[in-house]
C-alpha cells in the first residue's frame, strides 16, 4: 500500500473553528498527519487526488455509541444468550459502518470489547473509528447500568462489572475500569429507558457517590460521563463535576445555568427518538420512551437557546449504526446554526474527549478527513451522504460516480 505523502484537493474546505469556507482547497497528508492546509506551493507527489465538488471536513466525532449491538427484538435476551465474542464481531461490523459514515472517532460504552476495538484500530488491524472507551459503566445494583429482569444469580455483578454501591465501592470500580483500559468513566446517575427498572427519571447515585467517582477518575486524569434523565440526578451529577450529561431529558433553568457555569457538556442523543423501533421493545420500555421523549425534545430546544455547551452524541445502537449524522438535522431544526451543529461533532467533541489532535483540519492534526457533497452550511443533510473518508492518512472510502472504490459497506 502507498504510504508516501498525499495531496487532497477539493472545491471547498470548512475551517470549523473560524467558521470560514475556503475555496479550491488543498490538504497535504503524510505519516497519518495533516502537514499543510492550503500551502503556498503544493508538493509534487505520486498520490494527488482531486475530490471535485465536495466540502472537506474534519472526521466527525460521536461521543455516545454502543458498537457491540443494535436494538432489535432480541435486545434484552441477548444479555443471557450471547457471549462477548458476539459483541466483538458486531463491533467490527458496526464500527466499519460507522467510520464509513464519516465518524472517525467515537466514545463507546460497550465494555471490554470497546477497549480492544480501539486498540485494534490504532494498530491498523481493522477499519473502524478510533475509540475512547469507558469499559463497564458504573451503576447501582438494579439500576439502569445493571442487567435486570432475570432471576437471582443470573448476570449479577460487582465493582469489576461496574456495579458499585457507596463511595468506596465506586472508587474500587473506577480503579478497576481504568486498570483495564477505560479512558472515560460512564455512569448511570438516574434510571433509564432501555432497561427494566422503575421510573425513567429516578435518581440512582447519590451526590456523595458521584463526587467520589469524579474525584477518583480525576486523580487518573479521566473524566466522567453521566447518563441522566431526571432533574435531581442531573443536578447531582453536574454538582459532582461530571464532564457531560448524556440525554439530559429534563433540564431546569437552574441546571442549565450551572452547566454553562461549569462547562458541562450536554450530549443530547435526540435523533433516536425518530428511529427507535418501539414495537420491538417490552411494554415497560415503550411506556418509558413515550413518557420521556417529548420532554427531552423540549429540554434540548431550551438548552440550545440558552447556550448550554453541546457535544454531538447519538446513542447509536438504539437506531441503526451509520445513521449518526441524522443528529445534526435535529440540532438545526431546533434553532442551532449549521456551523454550530458541525462544531458539536468536531471542536466541542474533541474538547470533551480531551483529544486536541482531532476535530480540525490544520497542520499537525490527525489526517482524519471526510468529504460531503455540496455545502453543509447551506444544507446540513449532506452530512448523511459522506463521499470520502480518510482515517489516519489511509483512504477507506471514496465514492466516484456512485460507486465506492473501497467497498465494504453495510
Ligand atoms: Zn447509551
Amino acid at each position: 500500500m502507498y504510504s508516501g505523502p498525499t495531496v487532497l484537493r477539493a472545491a471547498r474546505l470548512l475551517d470549523v473553528e473560524a467558521g470560514e469556507m475556503h475555496r479550491d482547497a488543498v490538504v497535504v497528508v503524510e505519516d497519518g498527519l495533516i502537514t499543510a492546509v492550503n500551502p503556498a506551493s503544493v508538493p509534487d507527489v505520486m498520490h494527488d487526488m482531486d475530490l471535485g465538488d465536495v466540502t472537506l471536513l474534519p472526521g466527525l466525532i460521536d461521543t455516545h455509541t454502543h458498537l457491540t449491538r443494535e436494538v432489535g427484538a432480541d435486545f434484552f435476551t441477548d444479555y443471557v444468550t450471547r457471549t462477548e465474542a458476539y459483541g466483538a464481531f458486531n463491533a467490527v461490523r458496526y464500527g466499519g459502518i460507522t467510520v464509513r459514515a464519516g465518524f472517525t472517532t467515537v466514545r463507546d460504552y460497550d465494555g471490554p470489547v470497546a477497549v480492544e476495538l480501539g486498540r485494534a484500530v490504532e494498530r491498523g488491524d481493522i477499519v473502524a473509528p478510533r475509540v475512547i472507551p469507558s469499559r463497564h459503566p458504573l451503576g447501582i445494583t438494579g439500576g439502569h447500568c445493571d442487567i435486570t429482569g432475570f432471576a437471582p444469580g443470573i448476570r449479577e455483578g460487582g465493582p469489576e462489572e461496574g456495579i458499585a454501591n457507596g463511595p468506596w465501592e465506586v472508587v474500587e470500580a473506577v480503579r478497576y475500569q481504568i486498570k483495564h483500559g477505560a479512558k472515560v468513566i460512564k455512569t448511570c446517575a438516574t434510571a433509564g429507558v432501555m432497561s427494566l427498572e422503575g421510573p425513567v427519571g429516578a435518581q440512582q447515585y447519590t451526590l456523595e457517590e458521584l463526587t467520589a467517582m469524579v474525584e477518583e477518575a480525576a486523580r487518573h486524569g479521566i473524566k466522567v460521563a453521566a447518563h441522566a434523565h431526571g432533574p435531581e440526578g442531573i443536578l447531582a451529577a453536574v454538582q459532582a463535576g461530571v464532564a457531560s450529561i448524556e440525554h439530559g431529558s429534563i433540564l431546569t433553568d437552574e441546571i442549565m445555568d450551572l452547566m454553562i457555569e461549569k462547562g458541562t457538556y450536554l450530549v443530547p442523543t435526540t435523533y433516536l427518538v425518530d428511529r427507535i423501533a418501539l414495537d420491538q421493545l417490552p411494554p415497560l420500555v415503550r411506556a418509558k420512551a413515550e413518557e420521556i421523549t417529548p420532554l427531552a425534545r423540549q429540554s434540548l430546544r431550551r438548552a440550545i437557546a440558552r447556550g448550554v455547551p453541546i457535544a454531538f452524541g447519538t446513542d447509536a445502537a438504539v437506531f441503526p449504526h451509520g445513521e449518526n449524522a441524522g443528529e445534526f438535522g435535529i440540532y438545526v431544526g431546533m434553532g442551532m446554526s449549521e456551523l454550530d451543529a458541525l462544531r458539536t461533532a468536531t471542536i466541542h467533541a474533541a474538547d470533551l474527549l480531551d483529544t486536541p489532535d482531532r476535530g480540525r483540519l490544520a497542520e499537525g492534526m490527525l489526517a482524519d478527513i471526510i468529504a460531503v457533497p455540496g455545502n453543509p452550511l447551506d444544507d446540513i443533510s449532506v452530512t448523511r451522504d459522506v463521499r470520502f473518508v480518510m482515517l489516519g492518512g489511509r483512504v477507506i472510502k471514496h465514492v466516484v460516480g456512485g460507486r465506492d472504490m473501497h467497498p465494504m459497506g453495510r
